[in-house]
């Protein structure tokens, strides 16, 4: 029995490879400095393995994505150097972004729209080596149909016949690029978690037929896949593959399955079984029973993690935990220990103790509370027409109201003071009077300018998810747990251990203090319970479901509150509501269900209190009834992908509720004028009747500077002036 082990994260345990590659950025570094530093971060990672596994993949680290790396390996790109590289990932023509299956992590899209005719070139020149120096290690490569699946340009939905010709046209050029490479490597882990995609008989076909080309390069092909299940494992088993990758995490049928039907002699199983997306320490018990299992049927058994380590920061050492909660984690490091301990314990027939169970972050009120929800916790009391016409009433809002979404500039004085309250440089209090100002500056910005519906700012918040981490209890954050989020960008994901409940309010005093200042409405502005989950690592104890309702009932709370301030206008932000959905849609009943009563929990407060939502990063089209069903007053939604389409979704619908879509892309420094934002107005409103319309940027503006935001906001005042006119 071997071990082995993949996807350590690239980001060094000093942030090594931001840094790195922001000086180069920068010019403090040249070329030939970021290689030697990725060089060396290769070199840790390697080692970190070697202390553990007996093979791994050797990744030439990628020095951005590798989604783009294997795009330029293809030739979907022509890349000769490090400055054209980054120009793809950040420059004018950078390729766009979005989220890497249900993770947070974001790659950039390949786009194929501009080859008509796709004959794909070996470029030898890239970023990308394999590296052989070391026997145990594998050269890597994301496979063919993932690469595919994941880019753009190819084809309408697969499923309409000329769409799908053309797909599997693409997948057979490619086939033969990866043929090429594949000969010149020998042998080579190949990551396919486009494998437990719901993928149709069509795209299964081709992708086979791919892989069968591909295997003629004689190369020992180690196919992986991840994140999910594959639907179709005995067929998998035909496949020219010399082993086979599985995610016995979230693969609940697996075992069923080969304990039925067997295993190929002739291949190797990797067994994932230490799980690359979650935090908690491995049940050794039950993963030594699991092996045992597999072991009577499988004759080539690896052990190995199951999902990509790169999801977890790289270790619990030096993170100011509580030890009580440390004893239960293990980041990327500890995984690779625990991969060994399976295999020892296996081998020499060691006794495993069994998982403690965490007995730390209990909150017996916290737990009786969920328990006893009936019903009409999730259901208003008044309809949404009813509660128009209370709203309306107090509100007397002009047509078309003006409004921004939570955040402003987060310039740099505001991180520095930021930083110095936690240092110690500056008091608790001065932070406050600090943040006041900031709010005082920010309302009067919005009153000169006039917009109807007021904002606090958002300055006292380092992110949407952490904040609001910090002030709950059951909920850790950590020193250095930084992931990648995308690029060089990484953010700490805290981590949900216990029972989550809030101690003291959270942001009242911020927003009752905004609205001290002016007679507009200022909005309450709250994260939701999903996409706090779906930025942290969440305890798999109790089911996520009663996670969600103890995070609901927290914010239900902080309505309250607000409402008890004299806080009329409550938003609560859900931008990651789709990307959480699971990658099966048979699982999606039963995920929107818990996702759409959360929010309803937390939101069944006074009629008379306005409810929004926020939504972006997303296609939303697929989900849009169970947006309608969340049973909010308003929502702003990012659109600036797919306008037209979301327009068209709405219509469909019906839906009857007020809407901002963002007549400004903010994700652009370009100040938008008046003629194109009306442009995006005039095309919502043929279809949304003009009042439920509102106008609003697409986002919150905090990666924003002043200068634009000031320009820019002006125009959509003014055209709002000219539409209602
Ligand atoms: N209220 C948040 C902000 O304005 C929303 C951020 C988001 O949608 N991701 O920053
Ligand atoms: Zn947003």
């Amino acid at each position: 029995m071997k071990t082995y082990a993949y996807g350590f994260p690239r980001l060094g345990e000093n942030r090594e490879y931001k840094k790195a590659i922001e000086s180069y950025w920068k010019k403090e570094i040249s070329d030939y400095d970021l290689e030697q530093a990725l060089y060396r971060i290769q070199e840790s990672i390697i080692a970190a393995y070697q202390s553990s596994v007996d093979r791994f993949p050797v990744e030439a680290i990628s020095g951005y994505d590798p989604m783009l790396d294997t795009a330029i390996i293809t030739g979907v790109y022509p890349v000769n150097n490090c400055q054209e590289y980054y120009e793809l990932c950040r420059g004018h023509q950078a390729l766009e972004m979005t989220k890497w299956f249900n993770t947070n992590y974001h790659y950039l899209v390949p786009d194929f729209s501009s080859w008509s005719k796709p004959r794909f070139t070996l470029h030898m020149n890239i970023p990308l080596k394999f590296k052989k120096r070391f026997p145990q290690g594998i050269p890597s490569m994301i496979g063919p149909l993932t690469f595919l699946k994941l880019s753009k340009g190819i084809a309408p939905a697969p499923t309409v016949p000329s769409g799908a010709a053309r797909f599997n046209e693409f997948l057979e050029n490619l086939a033969e690029v990866y043929r090429q490479v594949f000969a010149t490597v020998g042998e080579v882990h190949v990551d396919e978690p486009a494998l437990v995609l719901d993928l149709t008989k069509d795209e299964i076909k081709a992708c086979k037929k791919a892989y069968q080309h591909m295997a003629a390069s004689g190369a020992k092909i180690h196919l992986l896949t991840y994140y999910d299940q594959v639907d179709f494992l005995k067929e998998l088993y035909a496949w020219p593959a010399a082993s086979l990758g599985l995610d016995f995490v979230r693969g609940k049928d697996y075992l069923k399955i080969i304990e039925r039907e067997g295993f190929p002699a002739d291949k190797i199983l990797i067994a994932g079984v230490v799980d690359g997306r979650n935090v908690w320490r491995n049940d050794m018990k039950s993963s030594v029973q699991l092996i045992k299992r597999l072991n009577k049927k499988v004759k080539h058994l690896w052990i190995s993690n199951a999902a990509p380590l790169f999801h977890l920061p790289i270790t619990t050492e030096g993170q100011g935990l509580d030890p009580r909660l440390k004893e239960h984690l293990a980041f990327a490091k500890e995984k690779l220990g625990e991969i060994r301990q399976i295999a020892d314990s296996v081998e020499q027939g060691l006794k495993v103790p069994a998982a403690k169970p965490m007995i730390f972050g209990q909150n017996k009120s916290v737990q009786k509370k969920v328990a006893g929800l009936a019903r009409k916790d999730f259901i208003k009391k008044v309809s949404l027409e009813k509660r128009r016409k209370t709203q309306d009433k107090i509100f007397q809002l002009p047509l078309l109201p003006t409004t921004t979404i939570g955040s402003f500039p987060q310039t740099v004085d505001v991180r520095q003071k930021r930083s110095d309250v936690r240092s110690g440089k500056i008091t608790p209090q001065e932070y406050e009077v600090y943040v006041q100002s900031k709010i005082r500056e920010a309302v009067d910005f919005q009153e000169r300018l006039g917009l109807d519906v007021l904002v606090h700012g958002e300055f006292e918040r380092t992110d949407m998810v952490e904040f609001f981490a910090e002030k709950l209890e059951g909920i850790a954050t950590t020193a250095q747990g930084w992931i990648i989020s995308y690029g060089t960008r990484v953010y700490r994901p805290p981590i949900i251990f216990g029972d989550v409940f809030r101690p003291q309010p959270m942001t009242v005093k911020e927003i009752k203090y905004a609205q001290s200042l002016t007679s507009k409405p200022v909005k309450g502005m709250l994260t939701g319970p999903v996409t706090i989950i779906a930025w942290s690592f969440v305890r798999e104890d109790i089911p996520i479901k009663n996670v969600a309702y103890q995070i609901a009932l927290a914010l239900q709370e902080e309505i309250r509150d607000y409402e008890q301030a004299g806080i009329k206008i409550v938003q609560v932000d859900e931008p990651a509501i789709r990307e959480r959905a699971p990658i099966k849609h048979r699982q999606w009943p039963q995920y929107f269900d818990w996702a759409v009563n959360s929010f309803r929990l937390a939101t069944n407060t006074d009629v008379a209190t306005q409810i929004h939502t926020h939504m972006c990063y997303s296609e939303f089209g697929e989900i849009i009834d169970h947006i309608n069903d969340m049973d909010f007053d308003v929502i702003s939604i990012e659109t600036t992908r797919s306008r037209a389409d979301i327009i068209r979704h709405f219509e469909k619908i019906k839906f009857r509720r007020q809407i901002g879509l963002g007549v400004w892309d903010i994700h652009s420094p370009a100040v938008p004028t008046v003629d194109e934002m009306k442009e995006v107005a005039r095309r919502a409103l043929k279809v949304i009747p003009k009042k439920n319309f509102w106008i609003n940027p697409d986002c919150g503006l905090k990666t924003r500077g002043w200068p634009e935001t000031e320009a820019s906001l002006k125009n959509l005042v003014t055209l709002a002036h000219q539409l209602r006119q």
